[in-house]
C-alpha cells in the first residue's frame, strides 16, 4: 500500500522460553524518514521490541506469540533476519559487537556481505567514511584497540554498508562519554536528514534521545505507557520527573 507506514507494530506479545511474557501488547509506528525513540528503564522491553522487528528473538529462545509486524504493509514476522536485511532492515545491537580481531575497514566490509557489486560497495564505504571521518583515520586499526565511541561508530557504519532503509539502534549511548554520545547522535541525525535513513532507537538516555528524535514511545514493564512528539514528551511533567531527573 502506498499509504502504509514504513514500520507498523501492532499489539505484539513476546515470550521467552515458552513462558515468560515480556511484551504485553506493544504497538508503534515508524514513518518513512523518521527518528523514533523507544524509551524506558532497564528491562522495560526496548531490546525485545527491536529483536522482534529484526527477528533476532529465536537465538534468545524468544518468540512473538501475538500481534503483527508490517514493513510498508507487508507482514514480516516470519521473515528470516537475512531476508529482512534484503528488505533494508538492519539492527545495530547493544554493546556494539564489532569483530575485535578485524580492522575497522574489515568490519565495515563485513556489513556488505549481501552485496556483490564491488563498485557500489566501495562507494558505500567512502560514504560511511564521509559521515564518520574518525573511522577513516582508524581504518587499519584493529577494532579491539579503538575507543568505545569508535566501536559504536563502526557498528553503525557496518549496518550502513547494507544500504538499509530502517536501522534499529540499540542503546547507542551505552558506556560512552556525553560528548561522544552527542557526536554519535549528530551523525545519526545527519544520516537521517541527508540520506533519508529511518531510525528506531532504544535509549535509556531520555534527554539525549528526545533532542534528536521526532517521536517517542515510553515502555514500562512490556507496555507502552505514553507516546508523543519528542517536544511534547520533553515538556511532560511525568517524563521530566521520572526520566529526565528534573522532578
Ligand atoms: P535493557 O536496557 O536492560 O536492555 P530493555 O528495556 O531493553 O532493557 P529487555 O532487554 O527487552 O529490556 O528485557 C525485557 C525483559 O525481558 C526483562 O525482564 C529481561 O529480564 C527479560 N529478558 C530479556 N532477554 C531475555 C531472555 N533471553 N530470556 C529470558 N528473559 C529475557
Amino acid at each position: 500500500e502506498a499509504t502504509a507506514p514504513l514500520l507498523e507494530v501492532n499489539g505484539i506479545e513476546v515470550i521467552y522460553n515458552h513462558v515468560i511474557l515480556v511484551l504485553k501488547g506493544v504497538s508503534l509506528t515508524v514513518p518513512e524518514g523518521g527518528i523514533v525513540a523507544l524509551l524506558g528503564g532497564n528491562g522495560a522491553g526496548k531490546t525485545t521490541t527491536l529483536r522482534a522487528v529484526s527477528n533476532l528473538l529465536a537465538g534468545e529462545r524468544g518468540e512473538v506469540s501475538k500481534g503483527q509486524i508490517r514493513l510498508r504493509g507487508e507482514r514480516i514476522e516470519r521473515l528470516s533476519p537475512s531476508a529482512l536485511v534484503q528488505r533494508g532492515v538492519v539492527q545495530v545491537m547493544e554493546g556494539r559487537h564489532c569483530f575485535a580481531h578485524l580492522s575497522i575497514e574489515e568490519n565495515l566490509l563485513a556489513g556488505a556481505y549481501t552485496r556483490s557489486d564491488r563498485g557500489e560497495v566501495a562507494a558505500n564505504l567512502e560514504k560511511v567514511y564521509r559521515y564518520f571521518p574518525r573511522l577513516k583515520t582508524r581504518r587499519t586499526s584493529q577494532a579491539a584497540y579503538t575507543s568505545g565511541g569508535e566501536q559504536q561508530m563502526c557498528a553503525i557504519g557496518r549496518a550502513l554498508m547494507a544500504s538499509p532503509r530502517l536501522v534499529l539502534l540499540d542503546e547507542p549511548s551505552m558506556g560512552l562519554a556525553p560528548q561522544i554520545v552527542e557526536e554519535v547522535f549528530s551523525i545519526v541525525k545527519d544520516l537521517n536528514d541527508k540520506e533519508g535513513v529511518t531510525f528506531l532507537l532504544a535509549e535509556q538516555n531520555t534527554g539525549m534521545a528526545l533532542r534528536f528524535a521526532d517521536y517517542g514511545y515510553i515502555l514500562e514493564n512490556g507496555r507502552v505507557v505514553m507516546d508523543g512528539t519528542a517536544a511534547s514528551l520533553a515538556g511532560n511533567q511525568d517524563v521530566k520527573e521520572f526520566y529526565l531527573g528534573m522532578g
